[in-house]
């Protein structure tokens, strides 16, 4: 039996998992690394923690079904994006921990826009390049030896390819891959989105040599195979994704107009553009969604909010309002409507679209009468609106109406919550069976790259809601959405 491993290295937590060509998970394993905050605002990871987890999990999911490595024929890589690792050729030793995408010592205060022409990209503390540019500032040498080639750089896709393709040791005389894929490339601030090569000037003025950098490649296209002694030993890498885009590939977001929306601690929006890099108005990022070797690039919109589940977590940790996340949905169900309660998460400002970092958090429309079922539905709407904005602005972006809204993430268990997703949106919401979208992504990339199949995975039974509600009665809630809204500007 034929199977395909793909490996997801998250913020929190590397996966790895073994499935069938029927997109059933046959294996998996799991390891978390440790969060490094060493002052206020600082995020860092060290990497070899992260490529030790790799091969344990690698490791444990093949031995706990008697898998070995003759009976995998590809591997897929999808990875926290952004996160920016620098390290030794020679020894394979980072000379810095990874500077987590989360991280905002990059942060400045020029045009945000100034790139973002170029690269799609608003120049704040996300991408990798300038993360690069900080090791290589601040570890004393690092730039006269990045600049002598001593040095390479890489996000998570390309620190682990290296290593699982030979690291310094090389294997077998050849020396590791150095590459990374067209979408975690595009995620650096130093890729042209219209070529899909590093950009001289781009690398200039950021402050990467472009000589560490690895080498871009189509996501599903011939990465390297992995090195001899070790787990996996001789399986050929053939699908590299990072992790929105793949959830976008395992939802099957394949066409023009396809979106998904993946629910977590923050809110992720992709919408397929096709083969256009979609300029937005309406502070979307432009990216590149995914590419297949030997064929045109496709491209997407993204928005993302930044307090979806966090929400929740905070009604349940810091107010106590909710004993568990799950309780969010009975005590929402016990009521008909929130009351006339608005909650705007505004904890650090608003994100796309309205980009307000004067706004900070308001709950509006209390009464004597508001009890904790009222600020649990209310919570799971605020969810539903902040949505709903970054779906509209994505349309007028795109200039295309979404008619289904994919969905995924740990808050899509909650099924109210989509049901009233789909009532504020006035669309369908659809939810696979298996939301674990990320990593079959990246499955499915490397299955469709090693050509064992043709489209991506299927995720089991879809689950569809549809709106019931009526337009003047959601009318009437984004208005008062809206108006809370103004309320919450000016406060930070
Ligand atoms: P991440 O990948 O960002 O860590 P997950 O996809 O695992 O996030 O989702 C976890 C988030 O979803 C948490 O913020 C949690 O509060 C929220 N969540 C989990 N279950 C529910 C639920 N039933 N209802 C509402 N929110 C939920």
């Amino acid at each position: 039996m034929p199977y395909i491993a793909a490996i997801d290295q998250g913020t929190t937590t590397t996966r790895f998992i073994l499935t069938d060509l029927e997109g059933k998970v046959v294996a998996h394993a799991q390891y978390e690394h440790e969060q490094i905050m060493p002052r206020q605002g600082w995020v860092e990871h060290d990497p070899v923690e992260i490529w030790r987890n790799t091969r344990r999990a690698a490791g444990e999911a093949m031995a706990s079904q008697d898998i070995t490595e003759e009976d995998i024929v590809a591997l897929g890589v999808t990875n926290q994006r952004e996160t920016a690792v620098v390290w030794e050729r020679e020894t394979g030793k980072p000379v810095y921990n990874a500077i987590v995408w989360q991280d905002a010592r990059t942060n400045h205060d020029g045009d945000p826009t100034a790139f973002q022409g170029k690269t799609g990209l608003l120049h704040n503390s996300y991408p990798a390049g300038p993360k690069w540019a900080w090791i290589l500032d601040n570890v004393p040498g690092a730039r006269q030896r990045a600049e002598e080639g001593e040095l390479l750089a890489g996000t998570i896709d390309t620190w682990l390819i290296w290593n699982l393709t030979g690291g310094a040791r090389g294997d077998d005389g050849h020396e590791a891959v150095h590459v990374t894929d067209v979408t975690n490339a595009s995620r650096t601030l130093l890729m042209d989105l219209e070529t899909l090569q590093w950009d001289d000037e781009l690398c200039r003025e950021v402050g990467v040599p472009r000589g560490m950098l690895p080498e871009i490649r189509a996501s599903i296209s011939e990465f390297g195979v992995v090195r001899r002694r070790g787990t996996l030993s001789g399986v050929p890498i053939t699908g590299v994704l990072g992790d929105q885009q793949a959830a976008l590939f395992g939802q099957g977001c394949l066409d023009r107009g396809d979106a998904k929306m993946t629910y977590g601690t923050g809110l992720f929006m992709l919408l397929n553009t096709g083969g256009t890099p979609q300029r937005s108005e309406h502070g979307m990022l432009t990216t590149v969604a995914y590419q297949i070797e030997g064929e045109a690039p496709v491209y997407a919109l993204e928005g993302s909010v930044a307090v979806g589940g966090s929400l929740i977590q905070w009604l349940r940790d810091q107010l106590g309002v909710l004993g568990s996340a799950a309780e969010s949905e009975i005590l929402a169900a016990q009521v008909d409507n929130s009351a006339g309660v608005v909650i705007v998460p505004a904890f650090s400002g608003l994100f796309a679209p309205r980009w307000r970092t004067d706004a900070r958090g308001v709950i509006t429309g209390l009464t004597r009468y508001t009890d904790r079922r009222h600020i649990a539905r209310a919570a799971l709407e605020a969810t539903c609106f902040q949505t709903c904005e970054v779906v509209r602005a994505m349309e007028r972006d795109a200039g295309t109406g979404i008619e289904e809204l994919r969905v995924d993430g740990g808050m899509t268990d909650n099924k109210l919550l989509m049901q009233l997703q789909a009532d504020l949106l006035d669309a369908r919401v659809t939810r696979p069976a298996n939301i674990e979208t990320t990593v079959m992504g990246a499955a499915s990339a490397a299955g469709i790259g090693a050509g064992l199949i043709e489209a991506p995975l299927p995720l089991g039974t879809t689950l569809t809601w549809h709106s019931t509600m009526a337009g003047p009665e959601r009318d009437r809630l984004i208005a008062r959405w809206d108006d809370a809204v103004e309320r919450s500007l000016g406060l930070g």
